[in-house]
């Protein structure tokens, strides 16, 4: 079984993709290297890019299995549309019209047990797929990528951590930016969860939402200032005021900010940034340890 830890931000754009690349490099290098990356951000999975090396070993089809009314069977009588929860079916009983908008369909069969005619069969519809690289010997980062148009974030996210789920020690999710479901589906079975912010009005804005929806639904978690120097210390002030631990920062630097503009790890070319994820590291393998009793994480 793995240690979980998912990787979020309230808002887009506080850093938190190059927090999830360079950690998991990080650790990889320097602490556990049965660790994987996933990329959950399946709108724009875009942790790949950092990895020049990668290469891509496999693809999987992920699909939604939806409801559909054959019009010749179908009597009309609307009762699949009352047992849809989602109102995900359209009858117009004059024009003897009969549709399942697919992008409202949970798939969960409330409407084929209802039809009494007949008139319902499931077929599978492409949502997207998920592609696994090879940084080196093994299969360690994985990304889901939703279907332009498909609106099943969260149910390829939900595949997509079921089929990554393995014995490997430590697994990191790149969620999605915001505080909506497919965030949610990403933490729901995080052992931790690491919140990116930034010291801005904006930054803390969002921090607090996200930080209301993990204490609702009971996570343990951290978080990390990026671009620390900038902006004002009300994210600071807004942490300890409600003692949430402040795991590491990284201050804002244009060496930094330039690297990752190409897709660079830091690691490689930037020492003094390297720091500032030892700490983290540092500050995460003793919480790691706290929560599991050296069970799950190895030191080399
Ligand atoms: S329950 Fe069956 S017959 Fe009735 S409207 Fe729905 S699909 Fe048509
Ligand atoms: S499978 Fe469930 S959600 Fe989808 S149309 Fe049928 S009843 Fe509605």
């Amino acid at each position: 079984m793995s240690f979980k830890i998912a990787i979020a931000s309230g808002k887009g754009g506080t850093g938190k993709t190059t927090v999830s690349v360079n950690l998991y490099q990080y650790m990889k290098d320097n602490i556990c290297d049965s660790i994987k990356l996933v990329d959950c951000d399946v709108e724009e999975p875009n942790c790949k890019l950092f990895f020049p090396n990668l290469s891509l070993s496999r693809t999987e089809a992920v699909n939604q299995i939806v409801p559909f009314i054959d019009d010749k069977k179908c009597i009309f009588c609307k009762k699949c549309v009352d047992y849809c929860e989602f109102n995900a079916i359209s009858i117009i009983t004059n024009a003897k019209y009969a549709k399942v908008n697919t992008d409202l369909c949970h798939s969960c069969g409330a409407c084929l047990v209802a039809c009494e005619f007949d008139a319902i069969t499931e077929h599978p519809l492409s949502i997207g797929e998920i592609n696994y690289f090879k940084p080196d010997k093994t299969e360690q980062i994985a990304e889901g990528r939703l279907k332009i148009g498909s609106a099943m974030q969260t149910l390829l996210i939900k595949e997509l951590k079921k089929n990554t789920s393995d014995t490997t020690d430590l697994i990191i999710y790149d969620a999605p930016p915001g505080t909506s479901c497919p965030v949610v589906e990403t933490v729901a079975d995080a052992d931790y969860v690491i919140l990116v912010t930034e010291p801005t009005p904006f930054g803390l804005h969002d921090l607090k939402l996200t930080v209301e929806l993990l204490a609702e639904i009971k996570k343990p978690f951290g978080v990390i200032v990026n671009k620390a120097g900038l902006g004002t210390d009300d994210v600071y002030k807004y942490l300890k005021q409600n003692s949430i631990e402040l795991l590491g920062e990284i201050p804002f630097n244009k060496e930094y900010a330039s690297l990752y503009a190409e897709g660079k790890l830091l690691d490689s070319e930037n020492s003094i940034m390297e720091e500032y994820y030892q700490i983290i590291a540092k500050n995460l393998e003793r919480k790691i340890l706290v929560f599991e009793g050296d069970k799950y994480f190895k030191q080399k």
